[in-house]
């Protein structure tokens, strides 16, 4: 007979949203446990660019943690970024003057290691290289089954183990809406020349009977992140093959080829979905929380989901502060998560679905950027400075 391990809260997923929610239970003195099925450092398929919630999340975690992040010799910096939306029409986005980086280039084998590292030794068991594979709701709480016939009983638990969460499936019964997730492919590239100054992070749309998003951005070792992809639902329905699409751009795009002509790419092609699923998934019930990809928290626009996850796990680790206080862990008691997470993300998540959908109307899209251009110019580092500090 297998041992029983016992705790409050159960973390499943060590990512980026499992990994915050685990320092901001340390940062609140509570115990839990965190389970993921790698052993890290572990890759993950990403582009690699850290945004506005990744920095506001940093800083709510630990000031050191941020200063870390800043003066990390794999980590790069820049501040702007380009919308490519034609070939002679592009919006630029940059940080304001007194703030640091509009985004940061991080290698998620890094970052996500980079955080494992400052888990709390004092609060948080870890048991990694161990898949949880069975969920069972009892009377007094959850049975989390491993891989290697542990077992552990939770008063709560905490799916952070992403898209394709066995915590979301089993507990909250929720399925993954193709129409509300995005397909993208992406890999890394050596020896790319006329990167843009500054490091800047060029995004370009690329208009094939859908929008699709193709990315380059710089990293350290001479490499570039290069990734492709867009709406999962339409690219399936017009039979869009994204490694193909993508290896003609890198071969004749005018704007893109010529950089090209003596990179080498490091490793393949590789393919993962981002789910934008905010508002449109249970995120809460009866003794369990979902955050980041698990709770389908990613930004259709921008396509960040490391940030809002971190901020999600945050979020949640208050959420289970007051549960514990409380001794409920009940779903009325937890249904309040989906009204913070409401009031974090609701108007920033809503406004870049509505912005994915005038994408979709490729001449009024370059239209309306051409006439708001300066607006969007001179408005964005206001709303970036909002939801970074
Ligand atoms: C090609 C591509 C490009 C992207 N580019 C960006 C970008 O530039 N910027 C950005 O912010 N976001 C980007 N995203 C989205 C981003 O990668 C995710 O939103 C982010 O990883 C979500 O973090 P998470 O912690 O919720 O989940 P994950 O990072 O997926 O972590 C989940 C963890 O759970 C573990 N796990 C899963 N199942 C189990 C189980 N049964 N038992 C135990 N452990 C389990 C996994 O091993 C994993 O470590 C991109 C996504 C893709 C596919």
């Amino acid at each position: 007979m297998n041992e029983t391990i016992k705790t409050d809260v159960c973390i499943v997923g060590a990512g980026p949203a499992g990994a915050s929610t685990s320092l901001m239970l340390a940062k609140l003195k509570i115990p839990h446990v965190i389970i993921d099925k790698a052993v890290f450092p572990r890759d993950k398929t990403c582009g690699d660019g850290l945004i506005l919630y990744a920095y506001k999340a940093l800083s709510i975690l630990d000031d050191q943690l941020l200063k870390d992040f800043l003066k990390h010799p794999k980590f790069l910096h820049s501040k702007q970024g380009r919308l490519h939306i034609n070939n002679d029409l592009n919006v630029l986005f940059k940080e304001s003057e007194d703030r640091g980086s509009l985004i940061t280039y991080a290698k998620r084998i890094d970052f996500d290691y980079f955080l494992v590292n400052r888990l709390s030794k004092e609060y948080a068991t870890t048991e990694f290289g161990n898949e949880v594979k069975k969920l069972e709701e009892q009377e007094d709480g959850v049975l989390v089954k491993l891989k290697d016939g542990k077992q552990i009983l939770t008063k709560v638990v905490v799916g952070a183990d992403g898209i394709q969460s066995v915590v979301s499936r089993k507990l909250a019964k929720n399925t993954i809406d193709r129409s509300k997730t995005s397909t993208f492919i992406n890999s890394y590239f050596e020896g790319v020349e006329g990167l843009p100054a500054n490091l800047e992070a060029e995004v370009r749309m690329h208009y094939k009977k859908i929008p699709l998003f193709f990315y380059i951005f710089p990293l350290t070792d001479n490499q570039v992140n290069v990734s492709l992809g867009g709406n999962a639902e339409s690219i399936q329905k017009h039979g869009i093959n994204l490694r193909e699409e993508v290896e003609q751009i890198i071969k004749t795009h005018p704007k893109v080829a010529h950089r090209f002509t003596k990179a080498t790419q490091v490793g393949n092609w590789r393919g993962w979905g981002i789910p934008c699923h905010f508002e449109k998934v249970n995120v809460s019930g009866n003794r369990f929380l979902l955050v980041g990809d698990a709770a389908g928290l990613a930004n259709a626009f921008y396509k960040e989901g490391v940030g809002t996850g971190m901020m999600s796990g945050i979020l949640c680790a208050r959420k289970i502060a007051e549960c514990i206080e409380q001794d409920d862990f009940s779903a009325e008691f937890l249904a309040s998560y989906q009204t913070d997470l409401q009031n974090e993300f609701g108007r920033f998540l809503k406004f870049s679905e509505l912005a994915m959908r005038f994408a979709k109307y490729r001449r009024s899209f370059a239209g309306m950027a051409s006439i708001f251009r300066k607006r969007v110019e001179r408005g964005a580092p206001a709303v970036i400075k909002r939801k970074s500090c």
